[in-house]
């Protein structure tokens, strides 16, 4: 059985400072109310970038997740 791996955000830590949109575009948006979107299941050479973006965001409210 395979594993789906998944991009979190954490709206209650998310202070919209938008790093994670500048490091993987293809993968973070950031609407207006500040709070960052993410395409959950990104596409296999992306995640190379979301752990980037994880490294840089300055308040850790990005995770991933297995089911
Ligand atoms: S870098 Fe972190 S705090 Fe900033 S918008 Fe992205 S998830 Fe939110």
């Amino acid at each position: 059985m395979s594993r789906d791996k998944r991009v979190v955000i954490d709206p209650h830590l998310c202070e919209g400072h938008a790093l994670c949109l500048e490091t993987a575009p293809s993968v973070f948006d950031l609407p207006e109310d500040d709070v960052a979107t993410c395409v959950a299941q990104p596409s296999g050479d992306s995640w190379q970038l979301v752990y980037a973006a994880i490294d840089a965001c300055p308040r850790g409210a990005i995770s991933i997740t297995v089911d």
